[in-house]
């Protein structure tokens, strides 16, 4: 059993948005905190997309959590944690972490729904490394005259962030031709106002088909079955099929927190199985509904260390009122929504605000402690200001934009 020091001890699982907000908030002087992450990185999700147009490429939407954690003065360990219990974790190494608490923030997965070889044939475009291979294929294919017939399943926020990079580089392209698969009937169905027309008509000219209504029924290497039994061409399918919460599996393969109880918490963010172990991020499912958005992870994060520290030190649990907050879907060049509570504005000047939220966003995370850090980030803003802040923001171009700015109630 692994242990250390005579400071409380706290363990975080998963450095993701709501991990690492929660790290921030815990004083290495009080607290003896340990970060457990299977993967060196963490990676920027809100702009990954943008690696399939080539506007990233993938290496400045990655962090060091080494790093990270090294300026806050807490602990970090690669691992996978493969069980918990009210008192300790278990590494898939075999080694053991007691705790006083622990936060678990493992996040989400790609929801297959268990549609047969989605797993399979379907590529992710939820990670770095799955951009960046849906990014070589569609580049690949520029060279050919062969068509390549692209299929993006889901049209929710992450699907039209998804077919909107692909457009911003290849919609004039005679080689490309897309769909978009959802068995809801319309696109962006969770945003206010009717974001589904707005989406089609800036793509009736281009080479794009709309199959809606109709959910997949199973993937093949070739293609797509519908639930309908239609079959439909497919050389290159992207799943874009929302998430669910990260499974925490034993050694043998059982879930250590069964499905039905998987995540589940109270408005405390304490789980129902053990008062020591609190459940944030999209890997948590809250009494009532919260979108998986990383600025809801952020806030968890932040609030679970508060209710970590009351544990701790004996006092009453706070319960979360999540705030509201406005999301931005960016449909590559042609379009940016901004969604409110009850309404949405479109332009395509608001991929700025998101760019703006990432640079900004990497800077918090890790701000610069030297030299070498500091030119390090003027080039991550150079590259911003080049690729993103001038072509939309300068004053000819606003000029143009201004005038398509729309309200949808
Ligand atoms: C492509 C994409 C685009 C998105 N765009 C937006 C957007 O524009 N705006 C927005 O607000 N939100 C967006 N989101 C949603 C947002 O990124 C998530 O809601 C947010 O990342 C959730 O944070 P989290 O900390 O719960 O989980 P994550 O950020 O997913 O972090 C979970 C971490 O846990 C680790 N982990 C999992 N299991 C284990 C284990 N057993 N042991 C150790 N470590 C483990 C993982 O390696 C991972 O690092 C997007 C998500 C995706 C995938």
């Amino acid at each position: 059993m692994l242990g250390f020091g005579s400071k409380p001890r706290i363990c975080i699982v998963g450095a993701g948005f709501a991990g690492l907000n929660a790290a921030q908030q815990l004083k290495s002087s009080k607290y003896d905190v340990t970060v457990i992450d299977s993967e060196p990185f963490i990676e920027w999700l809100p702009n990954l997309h943008e690696i399939i147009s080539g506007r990233k490429d993938g290496e400045e939407l990655k962090l060091s959590r080494k790093r990270i954690m090294a300026r806050l003065g807490h602990r970090f360990c690669q691992k996978t944690v493969v069980d918990v219990s009210g008192t300790s974790l278990l590494l898939d190494s075999g080694d053991m972490i007691a705790f006083d608490a622990c936060i678990i923030a493992t996040g989400g997965l790609d929801d297959f729904s268990g549609v047969p070889g989605a797993n399979q044939f379907a590529h992710s475009a939820k990670n770095v490394a799955g951009c960046q291979h849906i990014a070589k294929v569609m580049r690949r294919a520029t060279l050919g005259h062969r068509t390549l017939k692209v299929s993006v399943v889901g049209a929710g926020a992450e699907g039209v962030e998804v077919l909107g990079e692909a457009l911003r580089a290849y919609r004039h392209r005679p080689q490309f031709e897309f769909q978009m698969i959802d068995a809801n009937k319309h696109i962006l169905p969770q945003c206010a106002g009717n974001l589904d027309n707005a989406v089609r008509r800036h793509v009736d000219k281009l080479s794009v088909d709309f199959r809606m209504g109709n959910g997949v029924a199973s993937v093949e290497k070739e293609g797509l079955y519908l639930q309908n039994g239609k079959a439909i061409e497919s050389d290159l399918t992207i799943w874009a099929g929302g998430v669910l919460p990260t499974p925490l599996c034993n050694a043998s393969g059982n879930e250590a927190f069964p499905l039905r109880q998987r995540g589940r918490v109270s408005a405390t963010f304490q789980s129902h199985r053990f008062e020591s172990v609190f459940i944030v991020g999209d890997a948590a499912e809250m009494p009532s509904f919260m979108a998986k958005e990383a600025f809801h992870a952020i806030d968890m994060g932040r609030f679970v260390a508060m209710n970590v520290e009351r544990l701790l030190s004996g006092k009453r649990l706070k319960r979360f009122d999540p705030t509201t907050k406005l999301q931005v879907v960016s449909f590559g060049d042609l379009d940016t929504f901004m969604v409110f509570n009850g309404f949405s504005v479109s332009s395509s000047m608001l991929g700025a605000a998101k760019e703006m939220v990432y640079t900004l966003g990497l800077l918090q995370l890790s701000p610069p402690t030297n030299a070498k850090d500091f030119v390090n980030t003027l080039d991550v803003f150079q590259r911003s200001m080049r690729r993103v802040y001038l072509p939309t923001l300068n004053p000819v171009s606003m000029m143009g934009k201004l005038t398509r700015a729309r309200l949808f109630t």
